[in-house]
């Protein structure tokens, strides 16, 4: 066994629903800790499902994935030779880790940030540094990111909009700092929710991976495709590093029924641009609330937002008894919560201000 397994904290995976509800003795049990889309899964998905050919369930899948290639190179007017696919932006995630880290490298990620970037760094025996973020606005520090570059770097993890603080940095800012970035050191953009994002235009930075052979955008469908149970990731590389992924993935990593589903969701951008109007002002509605009662809380353009209370636990334990799941644990204090549907968020926002929780 290699020797860092041992130090390695285990990701710890969301409890089944029903394992919660039986545990709380609750009917009704709303997930809101883990940014799935709250308004489910665009109906094309299940059709699709339905409709594929089960006589080749003895088969392989198509190792190469060639229509959901072929679709998502279109719709992001890439070159199909530069998307990788993995089960789930995770598994992206651990390729990237275990193709470009050694014992002894160094991995940069923002602080507070999505853990398996360390988990899988300390897998590889990399080290991971911790740069805070903007302790007033949530946001990146550049600077200390640059000041913090030596020869052992070997990746830099930036997630835009970043889970869990939610905030958005502007390509333009990212295009800055990955200009100073030496060519050696990978720049992975994990846009996750990217979607989300309403305040620009062009949000992604799927030009500067085009730009820069050094640069990747990271994407998933389990966020605002409401796909999570299927499992279906991609990353947009250079034609350089897309040979050496090509060469250590599993060759039949995505089995058909998930690239059927991601390639049927992929089409209904009606449910996609539904989610993102209803998230947006329901966004707005939670921003609301927070400044009139009070909260401090980080500037959200995902589909969460990052807010400060004081016993986080004794709140959370109290949503959970009515039913409702938020995230905790990610900085003391503090609460992640995926922003649901108008009723549910209105329900969430009463027992957070009931006086027994002031
Ligand atoms: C949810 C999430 C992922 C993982 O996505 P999967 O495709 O479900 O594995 C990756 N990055 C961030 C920032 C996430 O929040």
């Amino acid at each position: 066994m290699k020797k860092q397994i041992q130090a390695i904290q285990s990701y710890t995976p969301e409890e089944p629903l029903s394992e919660v509800k039986k545990r709380y003795g609750i009917k009704r049990l709303v997930r809101l800790s883990a940014n799935e889309n709250p308004y489910g899964t665009s109906a094309c998905v299940k059709e699709a499902i339905l409709k594929w050919n089960f006589e080749e369930e003895n088969r392989y899948p198509d190792g190469y994935a060639f229509e959901l290639r072929k679709a998502v190179a279109h719709k992001l007017n890439v070159d199909g030779k530069k998307l990788i696919f993995g089960v789930g932006l995770d598994e992206i995630i651990a390729m990237f880790s275990r193709i470009f880290l050694e014992t002894g490298d160094e991995v940069l990620v923002t602080n507070p940030t999505f853990s398996e970037y360390a988990l899988h760094a300390g897998i590889e025996g990399a080290k991971v540094i911790k740069i805070n973020c903007d302790k007033e606005t949530g946001k990146y520090n550049f600077n200390s990111f640059l000041d913090n570059i030596t020869s052992k770097t070997k990746i830099i993890w930036l997630c835009n909009p970043n889970n869990p603080t939610g905030t958005y940095e502007d390509v333009a800012d990212i295009e800055e700092f990955v200009k100073k970035v030496p060519k050696s050191v990978l720049v992975l953009i994990d846009e996750a929710y990217i979607d989300y994002v309403t305040e620009s235009k062009h949000p992604s930075a799927l030009e500067l991976s085009k730009q820069f052979e050094n640069v990747a955008v990271l994407r998933t469908f389990s966020k605002i495709y409401g796909l999570a149970n299927y499992r279906v990731g991609y990353a947009v590389v250079s034609a350089k590093i897309a040979t050496y992924m090509e060469a250590a993935r599993l060759p039949y990593n995505l089995s058909s029924i998930s690239q059927v589903a991601a390639l049927a969701g992929l089409q209904d951008q009606q449910f996609v641009n539904t989610s993102i109007e209803k998230n947006k002002k329901e966004r707005q509605k939670w921003e609301k609330f927070l400044t009139n009662n009070g909260f401090r809380f980080y500037h959200s353009q995902a589909n969460f937002i990052f807010f400060q209370c004081l016993q986080a636990d004794t709140l959370a334990e109290r949503l959970l008894k009515h039913g409702y799941q938020v995230r905790r644990g990610l900085r003391p204090d503090w609460l992640r919560v995926t922003i649901g549907e108008p009723e549910d968020n209105l329900e969430i926002q009463k027992i957070m201000i009931a006086k027994e929780n002031r």
